[in-house]
């Protein structure tokens, strides 16, 4: 049973060491990570500049590349053989709402899925410094036995964010929806020392919407969130209500 591991922030992150060492009792364990973060690069794909994939240590590679080039080479033919299951993380931070379009921890787990391997993207739910990884650890390999025992739906990753909270305080877990998060839709204007204008992008977080049953509501109730996904962004509403349109095109 092999399961590749990866995440996005970089090879030395704690996260994905908790993540590596509760997975051990799971199955053989193949790291394959970027070298230094890679926050945010969502699904980017590295075509125009060389890979190199560094062995840090006995089945530990660091890549020069993004999380998805990771997924990518072990994949198609740098592992000996094909993983059974594809997980990243642990994140240091939340992958909820429609912030998993930016994500690069979310990104390897769907890198995974177009593969065609059964992938989890695991998250930790803090802006702080002071990380619990233990729970979202430990639910990560009991997710990943019932995974890789019962199996998962075909075209679908788990994208799981855990509370940091104590093993104690979690109240449990909840398959959701993806939700909404409501930023501050401001960019932040400084001068440089040398008088020219530069931007921050990232406004405040001004909290989420209440709709039931979604990972953001789930999460602040103090439950993990499960939520299946998958990278078929059609929106089968709209292309029923859009069935009448005609355009003058012919
Ligand atoms: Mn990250």
């Amino acid at each position: 049973m092999i399961i590749l591991v990866s995440n996005d922030d970089g090879i030395h992150s704690e996260g994905l060491r908790a993540l590596e060492e509760a997975l051990k009792a799971v199955g053989e364990i193949y790291t394959i990570a970027p070298d230094r973060e890679q926050n945010a690069v969502s699904h980017a794909l590295t075509l125009h500049r060389p890979l190199r994939i560094e062995e840090i240590a006995p089945r530990r590679f660091a890549v020069n590349g993004t999380p998805t080039d990771c997924i990518n080479l072990a994949v198609k033919g740098f592992l000996p053989v094909r993983p059974q299951l594809v997980v990243s993380g642990i994140n240091k931070g939340a992958n909820l709402g429609d912030d998993v379009t930016y994500s690069g921890t979310v990104s390897a787990a769907i890198e995974g899925s177009l593969l065609g391997i059964p992938s989890i993207a695991m998250s930790l739910v803090t802006r702080g410094t002071n990380y619990h990884f233990g729970p979202a650890a430990e639910f990560a390999a009991i997710l990943a036995s019932e995974v890789i025992t019962q199996g998962m739906p075909p075209d679908t990753l788990l994208n799981v964010n855990v509370p940091n909270l104590s093993r104690q305080e979690i109240k449990g877990y909840r398959l959701t929806r993806q939700g909404k998060r409501h930023y501050a839709d401001t960019i932040e204007a400084r001068i440089d020392p040398r008088g020219r204008k530069y931007y921050w992008i990232g406004g405040d977080d001004l909290g989420f919407d209440p709709a039931e049953g979604t990972d953001c509501v789930a999460v602040h109730e103090g439950f993990i969130s499960v939520t299946p996904l998958h990278v078929d962004l059609t929106n089968y509403r709209a292309l029923q209500e859009m069935r009448d349109l005609r355009l003058p095109w012919r």
